[in-house]
Protein backbone atom coordinates (compact mmCIF):
# COMPACT_ATOMS: atom_id res chain seq x y z
CA UNK A 1 0.00 0.00 0.00
CA UNK A 2 1.23 3.58 -1.19
CA UNK A 3 1.26 5.91 2.39
CA UNK A 4 0.45 9.28 1.55
CA UNK A 5 2.59 12.30 2.43
CA UNK A 6 0.81 14.60 3.68
CA UNK A 7 1.62 18.41 4.87
CA UNK A 8 0.29 19.64 7.92
CA UNK A 9 0.01 23.05 8.54
CA UNK A 10 -1.25 24.33 12.10
CA UNK A 11 -2.90 27.60 12.54
CA UNK A 12 -3.77 26.72 16.52
CA UNK A 13 -7.60 26.74 17.03
CA UNK A 14 -9.30 24.64 19.61
CA UNK A 15 -8.21 21.71 18.09
CA UNK A 16 -5.15 22.80 19.62
CA UNK A 17 -6.88 24.18 22.29
CA UNK A 18 -5.26 23.42 25.95
CA UNK A 19 -7.82 24.16 29.16
CA UNK A 20 -5.81 22.38 31.96
CA UNK A 21 -9.28 20.79 33.29
CA UNK A 22 -10.62 18.53 31.52
CA UNK A 23 -14.22 19.58 32.94
CA UNK A 24 -13.68 23.56 32.84
CA UNK A 25 -14.94 25.53 29.99
CA UNK A 26 -11.97 27.97 29.77
CA UNK A 27 -9.07 26.98 27.06
CA UNK A 28 -6.68 29.06 25.35
CA UNK A 29 -6.97 28.24 21.37
CA UNK A 30 -3.15 26.92 20.17
CA UNK A 31 -2.34 26.14 23.78
CA UNK A 32 -0.66 23.32 22.16
CA UNK A 33 2.03 23.05 19.66
CA UNK A 34 1.43 21.55 16.32
CA UNK A 35 4.13 18.76 17.18
CA UNK A 36 1.50 18.03 20.37
CA UNK A 37 -1.12 16.96 17.83
CA UNK A 38 0.68 15.49 15.27
CA UNK A 39 2.42 12.99 18.03
CA UNK A 40 -0.92 11.80 19.30
CA UNK A 41 -1.91 11.32 16.02
CA UNK A 42 0.83 9.21 14.83
CA UNK A 43 0.29 6.98 18.20
CA UNK A 44 -3.15 5.71 15.91
CA UNK A 45 -0.42 4.34 13.36
CA UNK A 46 -2.78 5.81 10.66
CA UNK A 47 -1.23 5.10 7.29
CA UNK A 48 -0.09 8.48 6.25
CA UNK A 49 3.08 10.09 7.01
CA UNK A 50 2.46 13.51 8.35
CA UNK A 51 4.83 16.60 7.98
CA UNK A 52 3.98 19.42 10.28
CA UNK A 53 4.87 22.88 9.50
CA UNK A 54 3.20 25.16 12.46
CA UNK A 55 1.93 28.64 10.49
CA UNK A 56 0.29 30.14 14.02
CA UNK A 57 -0.97 29.47 17.16
CA UNK A 58 -3.83 31.80 17.94
CA UNK A 59 -7.66 31.69 18.04
CA UNK A 60 -9.17 32.43 14.21
CA UNK A 61 -10.53 35.13 15.19
CA UNK A 62 -7.37 36.57 15.22
CA UNK A 63 -6.42 35.77 11.85
CA UNK A 64 -5.51 37.73 8.93
CA UNK A 65 -3.59 38.34 6.11
CA UNK A 66 -0.15 37.64 7.46
CA UNK A 67 -0.98 34.35 8.44
CA UNK A 68 -3.34 33.98 4.97
CA UNK A 69 -0.20 34.87 3.04
CA UNK A 70 1.59 32.21 4.70
CA UNK A 71 -0.60 29.33 4.65
CA UNK A 72 -1.30 30.48 0.59
CA UNK A 73 2.66 30.59 0.41
CA UNK A 74 3.05 27.23 1.66
CA UNK A 75 0.03 25.05 -0.26
CA UNK A 76 1.20 26.26 -3.60
CA UNK A 77 4.82 25.42 -2.45
CA UNK A 78 3.13 21.59 -1.63
CA UNK A 79 1.42 21.69 -4.50
CA UNK A 80 4.31 21.83 -6.70
CA UNK A 81 6.41 19.50 -4.99
CA UNK A 82 5.55 15.98 -6.36
CA UNK A 83 6.80 14.25 -2.91
CA UNK A 84 3.73 15.67 -1.02
CA UNK A 85 0.24 14.29 -1.82
CA UNK A 86 -1.95 16.48 0.33
CA UNK A 87 -2.14 19.02 2.64
CA UNK A 88 -3.84 19.53 6.17
CA UNK A 89 -4.77 22.91 7.84
CA UNK A 90 -5.42 22.44 11.28
CA UNK A 91 -7.54 25.91 11.90
CA UNK A 92 -10.08 27.16 14.38
CA UNK A 93 -13.58 27.18 13.66
CA UNK A 94 -14.51 30.58 14.31
CA UNK A 95 -13.31 31.73 10.99
CA UNK A 96 -12.53 28.11 9.09
CA UNK A 97 -15.04 28.89 6.48
CA UNK A 98 -13.63 32.53 5.11
CA UNK A 99 -9.98 30.60 5.33
CA UNK A 100 -10.97 27.64 3.60
CA UNK A 101 -12.72 29.61 0.68
CA UNK A 102 -10.08 32.19 0.51
CA UNK A 103 -7.83 29.51 -0.54
CA UNK A 104 -10.90 27.61 -2.65
CA UNK A 105 -10.68 31.05 -4.47
CA UNK A 106 -7.12 31.08 -5.09
CA UNK A 107 -5.43 27.63 -5.28
CA UNK A 108 -5.72 25.04 -7.70
CA UNK A 109 -7.57 21.89 -7.45
CA UNK A 110 -4.81 19.07 -8.26
CA UNK A 111 -4.15 17.91 -4.92
CA UNK A 112 -6.26 17.29 -1.40
CA UNK A 113 -6.61 20.62 0.83
CA UNK A 114 -8.29 19.92 3.95
CA UNK A 115 -8.99 21.98 6.79
CA UNK A 116 -10.04 20.47 10.09
CA UNK A 117 -11.00 21.90 13.73
CA UNK A 118 -12.34 20.75 16.79
CA UNK A 119 -15.54 22.13 19.05
CA UNK A 120 -13.41 20.83 22.14
CA UNK A 121 -10.08 22.03 23.54
CA UNK A 122 -7.72 18.94 23.01
CA UNK A 123 -7.52 18.29 26.83
CA UNK A 124 -11.35 18.45 27.17
CA UNK A 125 -13.26 15.28 28.60
CA UNK A 126 -14.93 13.63 25.37
CA UNK A 127 -12.70 16.20 22.51
CA UNK A 128 -13.21 15.49 18.68
CA UNK A 129 -9.92 17.25 17.68
CA UNK A 130 -8.15 14.03 17.13
CA UNK A 131 -11.08 12.18 15.75
CA UNK A 132 -11.57 14.85 13.26
CA UNK A 133 -7.48 15.18 12.59
CA UNK A 134 -7.76 11.29 11.76
CA UNK A 135 -10.81 11.64 9.41
CA UNK A 136 -8.76 14.09 7.51
CA UNK A 137 -6.00 12.19 7.10
CA UNK A 138 -8.59 9.92 5.21
CA UNK A 139 -9.31 12.40 3.12
CA UNK A 140 -6.33 13.96 2.18
CA UNK A 141 -5.04 10.98 1.22
CA UNK A 142 -7.49 9.53 -1.22
CA UNK A 143 -6.07 10.79 -4.38
CA UNK A 144 -10.11 11.13 -5.45
CA UNK A 145 -10.28 14.26 -2.95
CA UNK A 146 -8.51 16.23 -5.33
CA UNK A 147 -10.18 18.24 -7.78
CA UNK A 148 -13.21 19.14 -5.21
CA UNK A 149 -11.77 22.51 -4.06
CA UNK A 150 -10.76 23.22 -0.80
CA UNK A 151 -13.04 21.08 1.66
CA UNK A 152 -13.65 21.38 5.56
CA UNK A 153 -14.30 17.84 7.97
CA UNK A 154 -15.87 18.43 10.93
CA UNK A 155 -18.26 15.85 12.46
CA UNK A 156 -17.65 12.88 10.55
CA UNK A 157 -18.37 15.08 7.43
CA UNK A 158 -16.29 16.28 4.43
CA UNK A 159 -18.02 19.76 3.36
CA UNK A 160 -17.08 22.00 0.36
CA UNK A 161 -15.18 25.52 1.78
CA UNK A 162 -17.75 27.33 -0.21
CA UNK A 163 -20.45 25.39 1.29
CA UNK A 164 -19.41 24.84 4.94
CA UNK A 165 -21.48 27.49 7.56
CA UNK A 166 -20.42 27.45 11.35
CA UNK A 167 -24.06 27.44 12.56
CA UNK A 168 -23.72 26.15 16.26
CA UNK A 169 -21.00 27.85 19.00
CA UNK A 170 -20.35 25.00 20.85
CA UNK A 171 -22.07 21.51 19.70
CA UNK A 172 -19.66 19.39 18.23
CA UNK A 173 -22.16 18.93 14.93
CA UNK A 174 -21.47 23.06 14.42
CA UNK A 175 -21.15 22.98 10.47
CA UNK A 176 -24.21 23.17 7.75
CA UNK A 177 -23.64 22.58 4.14
CA UNK A 178 -25.36 25.32 2.27
CA UNK A 179 -26.75 25.26 -0.02
CA UNK A 180 -25.24 22.23 -1.32
CA UNK A 181 -24.88 19.36 0.86
CA UNK A 182 -21.75 17.71 2.30
CA UNK A 183 -19.00 16.21 -0.32
CA UNK A 184 -19.04 12.91 1.52
CA UNK A 185 -18.81 10.87 4.68
CA UNK A 186 -15.72 10.10 6.79
CA UNK A 187 -14.73 8.21 9.74
CA UNK A 188 -10.70 7.08 10.77
CA UNK A 189 -11.94 3.94 8.92
CA UNK A 190 -14.02 4.38 5.96
CA UNK A 191 -14.72 7.21 3.39
CA UNK A 192 -17.94 7.73 1.09
CA UNK A 193 -17.93 10.32 -1.73
CA UNK A 194 -21.45 11.37 -2.46
CA UNK A 195 -20.19 12.53 -6.17
CA UNK A 196 -17.27 12.81 -8.33
CA UNK A 197 -14.95 15.20 -8.02
CA UNK A 198 -16.83 18.32 -9.73
CA UNK A 199 -13.46 20.81 -10.39
CA UNK A 200 -11.05 18.52 -11.67
CA UNK A 201 -7.49 19.99 -12.74
CA UNK A 202 -8.82 23.30 -12.29
CA UNK A 203 -5.95 26.51 -12.06
CA UNK A 204 -6.82 28.85 -9.08
CA UNK A 205 -9.60 31.15 -10.09
CA UNK A 206 -8.33 34.64 -9.14
CA UNK A 207 -4.36 35.59 -8.10
CA UNK A 208 -3.84 35.67 -4.10
CA UNK A 209 -4.21 39.74 -3.16
CA UNK A 210 -1.24 41.63 -2.54
CA UNK A 211 -2.76 42.86 0.11
CA UNK A 212 -6.06 43.05 1.30
CA UNK A 213 -8.32 45.89 0.25
CA UNK A 214 -10.93 47.60 3.43
CA UNK A 215 -14.06 45.53 2.83
CA UNK A 216 -16.37 46.03 5.62
CA UNK A 217 -19.90 43.90 6.43
CA UNK A 218 -22.56 46.58 7.23
CA UNK A 219 -25.86 44.40 9.57
CA UNK A 220 -28.90 46.09 8.45
CA UNK A 221 -31.24 46.45 11.31
CA UNK A 222 -34.87 47.88 12.45
CA UNK A 223 -34.69 51.53 12.09
CA UNK A 224 -31.03 52.14 11.39
CA UNK A 225 -30.08 55.09 9.68
CA UNK A 226 -27.62 55.85 6.62
CA UNK A 227 -24.86 57.28 8.90
CA UNK A 228 -23.12 53.74 8.84
CA UNK A 229 -22.24 53.87 5.32
CA UNK A 230 -20.88 57.29 5.88
CA UNK A 231 -18.89 56.11 8.16
CA UNK A 232 -17.53 53.31 6.02
CA UNK A 233 -16.98 55.77 3.42
CA UNK A 234 -15.42 57.58 5.10
CA UNK A 235 -12.68 55.02 6.53
CA UNK A 236 -11.48 54.25 2.86
CA UNK A 237 -14.14 51.51 2.11
CA UNK A 238 -13.22 49.74 -1.10
CA UNK A 239 -16.25 47.60 -1.18
CA UNK A 240 -19.74 47.15 1.21
CA UNK A 241 -20.80 43.99 1.85
CA UNK A 242 -24.69 44.09 3.43
CA UNK A 243 -25.72 41.73 5.66
CA UNK A 244 -29.29 42.43 5.31
CA UNK A 245 -32.73 41.53 6.39
CA UNK A 246 -34.58 38.67 4.58
CA UNK A 247 -33.62 38.72 0.59
CA UNK A 248 -30.49 41.48 1.68
CA UNK A 249 -32.86 43.94 2.50
CA UNK A 250 -32.47 47.08 4.00
CA UNK A 251 -34.27 50.73 5.49
CA UNK A 252 -34.91 52.89 2.12
CA UNK A 253 -32.25 55.48 3.35
CA UNK A 254 -29.25 52.94 3.75
CA UNK A 255 -30.42 51.15 0.41
CA UNK A 256 -30.29 55.05 -1.56
CA UNK A 257 -26.95 55.60 0.47
CA UNK A 258 -25.19 52.11 -0.58
CA UNK A 259 -26.51 53.06 -4.17
CA UNK A 260 -25.08 56.43 -3.95
CA UNK A 261 -21.53 54.34 -2.33
CA UNK A 262 -22.13 52.59 -5.89
CA UNK A 263 -21.96 54.83 -8.24
CA UNK A 264 -18.88 56.27 -7.09
CA UNK A 265 -17.37 53.23 -7.99
CA UNK A 266 -17.18 51.22 -4.28
CA UNK A 267 -19.05 47.77 -4.91
CA UNK A 268 -21.75 47.11 -2.95
CA UNK A 269 -23.30 43.22 -2.34
CA UNK A 270 -26.13 42.08 -0.50
CA UNK A 271 -26.47 39.49 1.29
CA UNK A 272 -28.51 38.05 3.74
CA UNK A 273 -28.51 37.67 8.02
CA UNK A 274 -30.97 35.46 7.58
CA UNK A 275 -29.21 32.16 8.32
CA UNK A 276 -29.98 29.68 5.20
CA UNK A 277 -31.72 31.34 1.60
CA UNK A 278 -30.34 33.07 -1.36
CA UNK A 279 -30.22 36.44 -2.00
CA UNK A 280 -31.59 37.12 -5.69
CA UNK A 281 -31.21 40.28 -8.13
CA UNK A 282 -34.32 42.84 -8.32
CA UNK A 283 -36.41 41.51 -6.01
CA UNK A 284 -37.36 44.00 -3.30
CA UNK A 285 -34.16 45.86 -4.35
CA UNK A 286 -34.03 47.05 -8.04
CA UNK A 287 -30.25 46.25 -8.31
CA UNK A 288 -30.37 47.18 -12.16
CA UNK A 289 -31.26 50.69 -11.20
CA UNK A 290 -29.32 50.70 -8.25
CA UNK A 291 -26.11 49.46 -9.49
CA UNK A 292 -26.03 46.67 -6.67
CA UNK A 293 -25.10 43.17 -6.51
CA UNK A 294 -26.71 39.74 -5.04
CA UNK A 295 -25.09 37.45 -2.89
CA UNK A 296 -26.96 35.08 -3.96
CA UNK A 297 -25.41 31.58 -1.71
CA UNK A 298 -22.68 33.17 0.13
CA UNK A 299 -23.42 34.61 3.70
CA UNK A 300 -21.86 38.17 4.38
CA UNK A 301 -18.42 36.86 5.91
CA UNK A 302 -17.63 34.92 2.58
CA UNK A 303 -19.42 37.22 0.40
CA UNK A 304 -16.50 39.71 1.63
CA UNK A 305 -14.07 37.23 1.15
CA UNK A 306 -14.74 37.19 -2.34
CA UNK A 307 -14.99 40.71 -2.57
CA UNK A 308 -11.53 41.38 -1.67
CA UNK A 309 -10.36 38.73 -3.88
CA UNK A 310 -12.14 40.72 -6.40
CA UNK A 311 -11.30 44.18 -5.80
CA UNK A 312 -7.75 43.61 -5.04
CA UNK A 313 -7.54 41.90 -8.78
CA UNK A 314 -9.03 45.26 -10.02
CA UNK A 315 -12.69 43.79 -10.71
CA UNK A 316 -15.51 46.38 -9.57
CA UNK A 317 -17.60 46.84 -12.31
CA UNK A 318 -21.09 45.71 -10.63
CA UNK A 319 -21.59 43.41 -13.74
CA UNK A 320 -18.34 41.64 -13.91
CA UNK A 321 -18.61 41.38 -9.59
CA UNK A 322 -22.28 39.93 -10.50
CA UNK A 323 -21.26 37.80 -12.28
CA UNK A 324 -18.48 36.01 -9.73
CA UNK A 325 -21.04 35.44 -7.29
CA UNK A 326 -23.22 33.94 -10.03
CA UNK A 327 -20.50 31.74 -10.76
CA UNK A 328 -20.24 30.83 -6.96
N1 LIG B 1 -12.25 30.66 18.81
C1 LIG B 1 -11.78 29.36 18.36
C2 LIG B 1 -11.06 29.57 17.05
O1 LIG B 1 -11.69 29.83 16.06
C3 LIG B 1 -12.93 28.42 18.23
C4 LIG B 1 -12.61 27.07 17.64
O2 LIG B 1 -11.57 26.76 17.18
O3 LIG B 1 -13.55 26.24 17.62
O4 LIG B 1 -9.86 29.51 17.02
Amino acid sequence: MNIARLLVLGTGGTIAGAGGNAIGAAYRPGGYALEVLVDGLAALGLPAQLVPQEIARIGSQDIGFAEWQALHAACQTALADPAVDGIIITHGTDTAEETGFLLDLTLATTKPVVLVGAMRPADAVGADGLRNFANAVKVASDPAAAGRGVMLVMGDAVLAARDARKAATSSIDAFRSFPRGPLGRVTPASLDWFGPPHRADEQARYPFPQELPRVAILTASAGMDDQPVAALLGIGAKGIVLAGMGQGNAPAQVIRALARAAAKGVPVVRSTRVDEGLVDRNVEVDDDRLGLVAARALGPAKARVLLMVLVAAGITDAAAVQAAFDAG
